[in-house]
């Protein structure tokens, strides 16, 4: 199908998107990459009337280190950040989970604040944003807020993000320089979405798990934390029996749509599989 018939406005600055997504309310959207909206709009599943595209707003774009923050602007891209030599050092899980993202094409335009807006349980940033433990900047006609990511993702296709209100900025805490990490990912094939992920960042002390954070992609409605998980884990060796225990714990809070990619009963197990593999990649690449 082919979408029907919107006006395309290129607003230069945040206050001009701001004040277009005002003056147009309901029958306006942001385009930021298009790899998602698009593809809504060609089957009209979304029909807006007028299409506010992010692309030329400078300060939207850039990824930079700031009091112990990485600052990544909305309108970075997916290649942006896997050729960042600051993420690279810094935030290796960031890299490694957009490498996983789609294919080269799609990861040339789709943004990063475009993956995590649109909500998607498919989505691979939000697991990621979750186990770093970012925030987001929204910022709307009435001013600016900053939202935890935990807390963010309230469903399937819906975050907190309000109408009127452009996500600016992504902020990161440094991990610490010893952090183990891994995003595990099971996909069909390259290009595909996750069947089941998972996203893990874990301290260690000695053989001792100091902390962790587990968080599942495509697993239920929104990503999501597995906090049992988690709590299983802290104060204890990691090893065959703590890492089943922790993905025995994860699989309890699965709740996944059948589709294509499996039925509910393999999209569990495989979601107990990534979390093991994540842990154990982690744990690995922890420094002691
Ligand atoms: C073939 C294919 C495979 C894919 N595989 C994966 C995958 O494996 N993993 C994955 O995570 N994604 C995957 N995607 C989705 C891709 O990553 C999209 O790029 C992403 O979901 C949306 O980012 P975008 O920049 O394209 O946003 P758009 O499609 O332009 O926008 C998506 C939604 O977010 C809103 N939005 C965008 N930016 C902002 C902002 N700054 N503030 C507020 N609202 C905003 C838009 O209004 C729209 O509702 C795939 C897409 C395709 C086409």
């Amino acid at each position: 199908m082919i979408p029907r018939e919107f006006e395309f406005h290129a607003p230069k600055s945040i206050s001009d998107a701001l004040g277009l997504l005002e003056q147009f309310g309901d029958e306006a959207k942001l385009l930021a990459g298009g790899h998602s909206l698009l593809p809504m709009m060609k089957l009209r599943f979304a029909q807006p009337g007028h299409l506010i595209d992010l692309g030329g707003i400078g300060e939207l774009k850039g990824i930079r280190e700031d009091g112990g923050m990485l600052c990544i602007g909305a309108m970075t891209t997916e290649n942006e950040i896997i050729w960042s030599k600051l993420l690279q050092d810094k935030c290796p899980l960031l890299v490694e989970g957009a490498r996983l993202i789609a294919d080269p094409q799609v990861r040339y335009r789709g943004t990063i604040g475009g993956d995590i807006s649109h909500g998607d349980p498919g989505n691979d940033h939000p697991a990621l944003m979750l186990v770093l433990g970012a925030s987001f900047v929204l910022e709307g006609s009435a001013g600016e807020r900053v939202v935890p990511a935990d807390g963010f993702f309230i469903g399937s296709y819906a975050t907190l993000l309000q109408p009127g209100e452009i996500m600016t900025e992504i902020r990161i805490p440094v991990p610490a320089p010893n952090s183990g990490y891994c995003y595990a990912k099971l996909k069909r094939k390259i290009g595909d979405f996750a069947t089941a992920a998972a996203a893990v960042t874990v301290r260690m002390q000695g053989e001792i798990v100091q902390d962790v954070a587990i968080a599942l992609t495509n697993a239920g409605p929104c990503a999501m934390r597995a906090r049992a998980a988690e709590d299983s884990l802290r104060g204890r060796a990691l090893n065959d029996a703590s890492v089943d225990e922790a993905a025995r714990l994860a699989m309890s809070i699965c709740d996944p749509s059948p589709d294509q990619r499996g039925d509910v009963e393999y999209k569990i197990a495989m979601s107990g599989e990534m979390t093991r593999r994540a842990l154990r990649t982690a744990g690995a690449r922890a420094g002691r």
